[in-house]
């Protein structure tokens, strides 16, 4: 894998951080009137001690944070990722073990300060907004998505700041941080992985303790880290057999009272543990209210989980385009460089296209969460009764129709950037000493776990269509951008002004479909929608620039509505025959 810091090395990450993101409203949100740095001023609370106290401090601090991830993740982690996947993990006698590199590149991480990125300072955490987690993950990912997901799964607990009490809160997530545990999405069971709301295992009060009983499958991390510690973030029924959805609560057990019974043998991600697990009178502590574990934290989970896939599809597509570029200048055939050749230079600039696309993407979910979550995350702390704002409800529509379409359409571009990977690299690609044969078998998981392409776009496609009404928060979203550009860069722009036309036609053809037809045209909408939002991102974004720079993404971004407004007219003829 190309060495180096991999915030450094990618001008186009660090154009996001400096120029694209609009930051004012983020650090409002997040930094909620710098009121950790007042905090520590008045207590010398040691957790806050390395709170910014004005937007440019929380600037210059965040990308210190980018900084140190892109070196410790490009310069370390990505040398370790050959070798572990090669290596893979042993399961002996009940017990998982990690090759000792991933166990002290883990020490490292954590020393660094760098594992609890998703936390806020109070609990022990980085404290960063989503848009920065994601950039961060984004590097982590594109090092190696295994080594990562075993470094910083304890993230996944950050759903803890919103749900638990305050008593489970101050206890639990140090702990969690302190003692280098792993964490885990206690959520698959054998019969049960797309359709949750029926899954099985049981939970029940026994003598003023909950007691959890069953199996579940594919459960990353449970066995932790060698000598460092598991925790399962489980769903579990304590209403009856038929309850469904409403009969499930959400509970955190302990890994040493869980049993590992094996782990998978994997196609990709080798070097990340997949165990089957037993809980026996395991006991769990419950997080939240009883029968509110599906539908608002597990869900509130998953949303975190996915914005996460979202960064490792876009890691991982830059890994593959970075490595293919390397590979492209320097292999010669009939006497010149293959990236002087069109046909792959044609795959190349589709690779940067798509790439930079999905960046923005992942950057549009995350902001789009960072505007709705600290503000109902302050609600829910101060224990307010009062309805949502009207911009509360925006941002929740937005940020809950915008996840699910990057997590979909990441994880399906970086499967499909990894193949001309491959093919960029001929012969040699499907070798496996080449990191892009690694690269093609890691991305095959993005698009299934965590939620399959098909359950985001059923996630998705509501929020798209009420998104386009008339007042719809969707609509207002992506015609704020198109005014914009066309401001700014008429006549340019005619070809964006087109593709949302012709979202807006495929939103109609929908809404007029009756029954399964339009179940069997949900993706193409979502797929639109995605496109023309990124589409609009891709020109919005390079207004930020100038001179040739501007220019030229510019043209990057036609070159890439041109491309989705095909897809869009294919879609509607499919759609009305
Ligand atoms: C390596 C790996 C790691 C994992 N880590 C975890 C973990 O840490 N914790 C955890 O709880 N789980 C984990 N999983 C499980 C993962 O989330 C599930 O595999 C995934 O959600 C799909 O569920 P399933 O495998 O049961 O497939 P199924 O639900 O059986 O789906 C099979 C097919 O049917 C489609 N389908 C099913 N229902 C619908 C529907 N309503 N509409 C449209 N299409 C549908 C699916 O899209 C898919 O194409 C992991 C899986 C793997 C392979």
């Amino acid at each position: 894998m190309i060495q180096g810091n991999y915030y450094t090395d990618n001008e186009d990450l660090q154009n996001h951080f400096k120029h694209f993101i609009d930051w004012k409203e983020i650090i409002d949100l997040y930094e909620d009137g710098f009121r950790d740095a007042q905090e520590y001023k008045s207590t010398g609370n040691e957790r806050l001690a390395m709170a910014p106290s004005s937007h440019e401090e929380a600037l210059t601090f965040y990308e210190q944070i980018l900084d140190a991830y892109g070196d410790l993740c490009g310069n370390e982690m990505s040398q370790l990722a050959a070798p572990m996947d090669r290596q893979g993990l042993k399961f002996e006698n009940g017990k998982v073990t990690h090759p000792p590199e991933i166990e002290k590149f883990f020490e490292k991480f954590n020393d660094a300060g760098l594992r609890p990125l998703a936390f806020q300072k109070r609990y022990g955490g980085i404290g960063v907004p989503n848009v920065v987690k994601a950039l961060g993950h984004e590097m982590s990912y594109r090092a190696d998505g295994a080594i990562s997901i075993s470094v910083a799964s304890v993230n996944l607990a950050a759903i803890l700041e919103a749900y638990a009490d305050k008593e489970m809160r101050d206890h639990w997530i140090p702990k969690l941080i302190n003692d280098r545990y792993s964490v885990t999405m206690g959520l698959s069971e054998a019969d049960f992985g797309s359709d949750l709301p029926s899954i099985r295992t049981r939970a029940e009060k026994i003598d003023g303790k909950w007691r959890l009983t069953g199996t579940k499958r594919f459960q990353t991390m449970a066995c932790g880290l060698n000598k460092y510690p598991a925790a399962l973030l489980a769903l579990a029924r304590t209403g009856g057999v038929d309850s469904g959805a409403r009969g499930l609560s959400f509970f955190l057990v302990e890994g040493k009272d869980i049993e590992v019974t094996g782990i998978e043998k994997k196609l990709g991600i080798k070097a990340s543990p997949t165990c089957e697990v037993a809980f026996e009178n395991a006991e769990g502590h419950l997080i939240g209210e009883e029968g509110h574990g599906l539908s608002r934290y597990v869900i509130g989970m998953l949303n975190g989980a996915r914005l996460s896939v979202a960064s490792q599809g876009t890691g991982l597509a830059t890994a593959a385009w970075f490595e293919a570029k390397k590979y492209a200048r320097e292999r010669i055939q009939f006497g010149k460089p293959i990236d002087q050749i069109p046909a792959v230079a044609k795959m190349l600039r589709r690779m940067e296209r798509e790439s930079k696309a999905m960046r923005c993407l992942m950057i549009e979910a995350a902001s789009a969460v960072d505007h709705y979550h600290w503000r109902s995350l302050r609600a829910i702390n101060a224990n307010e009764k009062q309805p949502k704002d009207e911009s509360m409800r925006k941002w929740e529509k937005l940020a809950s129709t915008i996840t699910p379409m990057a997590k979909y359409y990441i994880s399906e571009m970086c499967n499909s950037i990894a193949y001309d990977a491959i093919q960029v690299f001929g012969g040699a690609g499907f070798i496996e000493e080449y990191d892009v044969a690694r690269l093609y078998r890691d991305a095959r998981i993005t698009n299934i776990y965590d939620g399959t392409t098909q359950i985001q776009v059923n996630a998705a496609i509501g929020g798209v269509v009420s998104g386009m009404a008339e007042t719809g928060g969707l609509r207002s979203h992506l015609q704020g951008m198109l005014d914009l550009v066309a401001r700014e860069a008429a006549p340019e722009s005619k070809i964006q002004t087109e593709l949302f036309a012709e979202l807006e036609s495929l939103v109609t053809i929908y809404k007029g479909l009756e029954g399964e037809k339009k179940d069997f045209s949900s993706f193409e909408v979502v797929e639109t929608a995605t496109r023309t939002l990124n589409s609009l991102a891709l020109a919005k974004t390079s207004l930020k620039l100038s001179g040739e720079a501007r220019k030229e993404r510019f043209k990057l971004a036609e070159e890439y509505a041109v491309e989705s407004l095909g897809t869009a007219l294919s879609s509607k003829l499919k759609m009305t025959r």
